[in-house]
């Protein structure tokens, strides 16, 4: 199986070349098909399978393909939430890499450094917007970040998320984002809470696993 033959278009098959990448990987071989028709997943995956890429890819070429204003203030249709900076700031990397050539536009927020360079990075509004639960919350309950016009959200590492106690705060999140969306749910392993949470927050989802 090769990219080309996953129905991407150009920018981004242009994107994965320049990467080196030519194979997908088991986890992006079903999920992007998947994700592409507009169906939730529940993905069970670690991290080093490639699922970053699972869910950026195809989140770029929808958000891509959508008609949507080029001027102006961009609404954030996009919300991947992941627990650590360090987690955001490699998701952050892979959607500058695949999505270079679509024009679509991602800012990264994350707690323990000042969130002034954040703030002003959101004053035009993003596409996507990739975050830890807690500085989202506070930039929410703030004004600066809007998610009324999401469309897509993608809960990164929903495991990890309970494991280091941010299991409430991406609950409130969840409550603030549009009922119709299109949701991605990564986890490792799948403990009580968070098969409840993914059977309260999917909506018959297909079940990927790697
Ligand atoms: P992840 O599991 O998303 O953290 O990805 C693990 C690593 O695999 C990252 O360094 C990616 O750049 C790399 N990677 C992801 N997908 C592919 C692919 N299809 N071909 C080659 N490398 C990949």
């Amino acid at each position: 199986m090769l990219f080309e033959q996953l129905g991407l278009i150009e920018p981004i098959l242009k994107a994965l070349k320049k990467e080196g990448y030519t194979t997908p990987t088991p986890i992006q071989e079903q999920s992007i098909p998947v994700v592409l028709k507009g169906k939730d997943i529940l993905g069970l995956a670690q991290t080093g399978t490639g699922k970053t890429a699972a869910f950026a890819i195809p989140m770029l070429q929808l958000l891509h393909q959508e008609l949507r204003n080029s001027k102006g203030y961009k609404h954030t249709r996009g919300l991947i939430l992941t627990p650590t900076r360090e987690l955001a700031i490699q998701i952050s990397e892979s959607f500058e890499a695949y999505g270079r050539y679509t024009g679509i536009t991602h800012e990264v927020i994350y707690g323990g450094v000042s969130q002034h360079t954040q703030t002003l990075a959101l004053r035009n509004g993003t596409d996507i917007l990739i975050a830890t639960p807690g500085r989202l919350l506070d930039l929410m309950n703030q004004g600066y970040v809007h998610l009324d016009h999401l469309q897509m959200f993608v809960l990164d590492e929903a495991d990890r998320m309970l494991d280091m106690g941010f299991i409430h705060d991406v609950k409130r999140v969840i409550r603030e984002l549009p009922k119709q969306k299109q949701t991605l749910l990564f986890s490792a392993t799948m403990p009580p809470a968070i098969a409840e949470l993914a059977g309260s927050l999917l909506q018959q989802p297909v079940r990927v696993e790697v």
